[in-house]
């Protein structure tokens, strides 16, 4: 063959107008398809890379790591920490495995191990659903029970919690069939009465019963939009078996049924204060299942919920330390907002002592620790950054004069 004739067997172009032909069995190619190829070659390499990386090629925390991030955000609550911990790492597990396996692959499976949380309000349950978020890189939702009524009635289907978590995730269903869900206030929808027989209870047992095909791991038609299904509106079908629910309630009173479980009286007339709370505070540390169905949650939902633990009621040292140790606590915040004015804010230690014994007064628990500072620092904050302060000292008389005039200082509970 003479040598003009030579062509490039991709594109076609002659020995003549490329620079280089390489030949191979039965063909040339020249040096702008290598290129090419190459190009071809290392996105699709990369996009390969990136979906082994999404299929769980994740970094995987261990669960010492996953609790000692906790630690940074959430004071105490040391047992729900590890077992949150526990639960997430297997989770991943759970991921890894099956993305690795092949389907006839007769591997033991692992189950997923939904959580219920249980312990008084503001004590840090969706603040420790949050943190986990921070930290994870799965979708992760917050939904709150108390909107989702039966089908049929008034209220949102109990689909659209897997609404939130498709919209978490710009509706990619792979993503959202991995991912977690913090279900808030579960004892809202307790059957009023640990009786079955009782007439047809609308918003407990009903939405109880929708949740079961959710935690049990089938497909679910979701309406995108969350809200309650319509017609005309397109469905999209959702698999749950590995997304992992997470669910937390106060509820109220819980601790007289494990009080009658494990034969202790919480009802006593000299006992006081202190030792009441610290028989709550056990109390609440024996919560089972068996307690959470005589408040009146359903067996088959319980069973799809099979890790209980607790969360501890916030003592005084508790308070004081979510005051100033958490990464974002308060007086850090207060700190920061002054900075920003050019103004040094200190806090003296007495004044700290004082938020405190007001949110236990006040009942107001953790998350009164806020409205009680800005009662206190509000006229600060209105009035120094038009002066040329460079320093405010918070004090006691400061504090107590402050929160005394506020609003706050009239909600005070019998
Ligand atoms: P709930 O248990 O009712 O879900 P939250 O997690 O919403 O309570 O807590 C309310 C607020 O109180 C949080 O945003 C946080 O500022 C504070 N808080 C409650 N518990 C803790 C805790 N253990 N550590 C740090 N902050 C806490």
């Amino acid at each position: 063959m003479a040598k003009n004739t030579l062509h490039c067997s991709f594109c076609g172009r002659s020995r003549d107008e490329v620079k280089i032909l390489i030949a191979g069995q039965d063909g040339h190619i020249c040096e702008n398809c290598v290129e090419h190829a190459r190009e071809i070659i290392d996105q699709e390499l990369t996009v390969k890379e990136d979906k082994t990386k999404n299929s769980f090629k994740l970094s995987v925390k261990k669960p010492t790591e996953i609790k000692r991030f906790l630690d940074e955000y959430v004071i105490g609550q040391d047992e729900a920490k590890k077992v949150l911990s526990v639960a997430v790492y297997n989770h991943y597990k759970r991921l890894q495995q099956r993305s690795t396996e092949l389907p006839n692959h007769h591997e033991i499976e692992i189950e997923k191990s939904n959580i219920i949380m249980v312990g008084e309000t503001g004590t840090g349950k969706t603040l420790l659903a949050k943190s986990i978020a921070r930290m994870l890189n799965v979708p992760f939702a917050i939904v709150d029970a108390t909107v989702f009524t039966e089908a049929g009635y008034v209220g949102e289907d109990v689909e659209s919690i897997l609404s939130r978590l498709l919209q978490v995730c710009n509706y990619d269903v792979a993503a959202a069939e991995r991912g977690i869900v913090y279900i808030d206030e579960i004892d809202k929808i307790a059957r009023k009465s640990d009786n079955p027989s009782i007439t047809r209870d609308v918003s407990g047992e009903g939405v109880q019963q929708g949740m079961l095909k959710l935690l049990e791991g089938t497909d679910v038609l979701v309406p995108p939009q969350g809200g309650r299904k319509h017609p005309e509106q397109k469905l999209i079908k959702v698999n749950t078996q590995n997304i992992l629910f997470i669910c937390g309630g106060a509820f109220d009173g819980i601790d007289r049924i494990i009080a009658r479980r494990v034969h202790t009286n919480t009802i006593g007339f000299n006992v006081d204060k202190e030792e009441q709370d610290r028989r709550t505070r056990n109390l609440l540390s024996y919560v089972n299942a068996t307690d959470l169905k005589s408040f009146g949650l359903i067996p088959e939902l319980l069973g799809r919920l099979p890790v209980v633990t607790h969360l501890d009621p916030l003592d005084a040292a508790t308070l004081r330390a979510i005051l100033t140790t958490p990464r974002n606590a308060l007086v850090k915040q207060y700190t920061r907002l002054f900075e920003m004015e050019g103004i040094a804010l200190t806090i003296q230690d007495d004044v700290l002592d004082f938020m405190v014994a007001k949110a236990l007064e006040y009942k107001l628990g953790a998350r009164g620790l806020r409205s009680i500072c800005e009662s206190i620092l509000t006229d600060a904050m209105y009035e120094l950054p038009s002066t040329d302060t460079k320093e405010f000292i918070l004090d006691l008389p400061y504090a107590e004069q402050h929160f005394n005039k506020s609003k706050l200082s009239l909600l005070k509970v019998a």
